[in-house]
């Protein structure tokens, strides 16, 4: 299959770092929001970035307008039309990813191949949704996208061989290494990653550490680049939250069951460094 055209869903932090990494490996890309300024947003961040790769020398200044001129955005799904290959990266929401599948399946030809983002959803409930079960896979990468090397790759009990290859190949066409993991809620990566935050999350909420304290004794006693609590404003309150959810109510095991305090700050607004506030404050 000749992909020349990837269609992305979302220009928020996740779908910006697919368009960019996209655009920066000679892809063209039709970037779609639910509004103009959400879509600009998303390319103001990615000008900001490749901004940053000149100053640094990483690429040159023609590179950086080159790969500025490979992206459209759009906020018409109908506009995904011409796209060969989609990758869908909208809010972690099951009604709205459904909804957009049974969209994306009308629009797009019949032999495109609609990837979802999702952190946690399994891939053949989105599947269900659409007449080609066969072409829906799981590309999960991970945030920042332009610097995180790893997209596990997740086929839905549908899909094919063909599909599987396919998401396989464009993951290192993209400069990424590829990981297999089973449909299952949370796959591998937050199945291990997000139980970790929420149990961060309880430490806080039973007062056993200070924000700062829980953080630096996951970075200085594990090793990690970023305590948990950090690390969570930089994924997304919502997110952590409806992954949780997720994980809950898809194993329905009580070990699972999201943090009180992580509920109170999503619906407070406190989102993490998207809205300025989070476990940290942020300018
Ligand atoms: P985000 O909140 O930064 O961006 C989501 C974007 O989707 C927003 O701009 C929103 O306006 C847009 N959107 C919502 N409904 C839409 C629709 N119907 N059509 C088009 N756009 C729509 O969220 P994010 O962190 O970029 O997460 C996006 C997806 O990636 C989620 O499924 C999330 O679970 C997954 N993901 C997130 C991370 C992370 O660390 N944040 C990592 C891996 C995967």
């Amino acid at each position: 299959m000749n992909i020349k055209t990837i269609g992305v869903i979302g220009a928020g932090q996740m779908g910006g770092g697919i368009t960019q990494v996209a655009a920066m490996n000679g892809f063209n890309v039709i970037m779609n929001d639910v509004k103009i300024e959400f879509a600009n947003r998303g390319l103001a961040t990615i000008t900001k970035n490749l901004s940053r790769n000149v100053d640094k020398e990483r690429m040159t200044a023609e590179e950086k307008d080159a790969t500025l001129e490979r992206i459209k955005t759009c906020v018409d799904l109908k506009d995904m039309e011409p796209a060969d290959f989609v990758i869908e990266a909208a809010t972690e929401n099951e009604p709205i990813k459904f909804k957009l599948f049974q969209d994306l399946d009308e629009i797009c030809a019949p032999d495109v191949i609609l990837a979802t983002n999702t952190s946690s959803i399994p891939i053949g409930r989105i599947a269900a949704q659409t007449k080609r079960q066969d072409k829906i896979i799981g590309m999960h990468f991970m945030n920042p996208v332009p610097i995180m090397k790893l997209v596990e790759i997740i086929r839905g009990l549908a899909t094919s061989e063909e599909t599987f290859k396919t998401a396989w190949d464009l993951a290192k066409k993209f400069g990424k290494t590829p990981a297999e993991s089973n449909d299952y809620p949370g796959f591998i990566a937050n199945r291990i990653l997000m139980p970790m935050i929420n149990e961060a999350v309880f430490c806080l909420y039973h007062g056993i550490g200070t924000r700062e304290d829980i953080d630096t004794v996951v970075k200085l006693g594990m090793n990690h680049p970023m305590g948990p609590l950090a690390l969570a404003d930089l994924i997304g309150l919502d997110t952590c939250l409806a992954i949780m959810e997720t994980l809950y109510n898809g194993f329905k095991d009580t070990k699972y069951r999201p943090c009180p305090l992580l509920r109170k700050y999503v619906e407070a607004g406190r989102l993490g460094r998207k809205t300025g506030h989070g476990f940290y404050e942020y300018k």
